[in-house]
């Protein structure tokens, strides 16, 4: 096969996992960052399908830090998928997008005192740079035409209806959450506008 051939062949194939037999298509973007798209089910030309946009959380997810609970998210989210069928966006963009060397300097910060907004401001960094632009266009390949959002984050359910695809509806992501993110999640709730499980309303748009 040559070079030519290989980039033109899709990077997608179906792999067994503990949520059940998922689909994965990855995502090359213009600076060669690789996301994933994890389908369980039949996705393509389907309306309202279960959807979960995840931020990569390198800290969380391999290391098992207890200062967030993206893991836990993740983890609840494959597995609805997984009985439900429905798509998992994961975007490579660590630290609400400010890359893992910049998050680990919060880190820092935060272990003198600041909380995750302030420590961002500390280093000149904006509270959350993360696109949903590319999740808008992933979606839109792989054929879903309207999503049944997974999220606590109001922000996102813009974010995503911007890029262009539609948020039929949402709901709230709840797993259970570790004592030591707690402060992490009440700092997102009152600082960012995230919803925590005792918080959410009935959905607005
Ligand atoms: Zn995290």
């Amino acid at each position: 096969m040559t070079d030519d051939q290989r980039q033109n062949m899709p990077a997608e194939a179906e792999i067994p996992t503990r949520y059940g037999a998922l689909r994965l298509h990855v995502f090359t973007d213009a600076e060669g960052k690789e996301h994933v798209a994890a389908v369980a089910g039949e996705v393509r030309n389907q309306r309202s399908v279960l959807c979960r946009i995840h931020s990569e959380c390198l800290t969380s997810e391999i290391m098992g830090s207890l200062k967030c609970d993206c893991r836990e998210q993740l983890e609840t989210a494959l597995g609805r998928i997984g009985q439900e069928g429905g798509v998992v966006v994961y975007l490579r963009q660590e630290g609400r997008g400010i890359g893992l060397a910049n998050k680990i300097r919060a880190y820092a910060l935060q272990n003198e005192g600041a909380d995750t907004v302030d420590a961002n401001r500390m280093l000149g960094l904006p509270d959350d740079l993360r696109s949903y632009k590319l999740a808008g266009r992933i979606l839109q390949d792989i054929g879903v035409l309207s999503v049944r959002l997974m999220t606590n984050n109001p922000s996102k359910i813009s974010g995503l209806s911007n890029a262009g695809m539609t948020v039929e509806s949402h709901e709230p992501l709840i797993c259970d959450v570790d004592g030591l993110a707690s402060g992490y999640l009440q700092v997102k709730r009152d600082r960012m506008g995230h919803l925590l499980p005792g918080d959410w309303r009935s959905p607005t748009l």
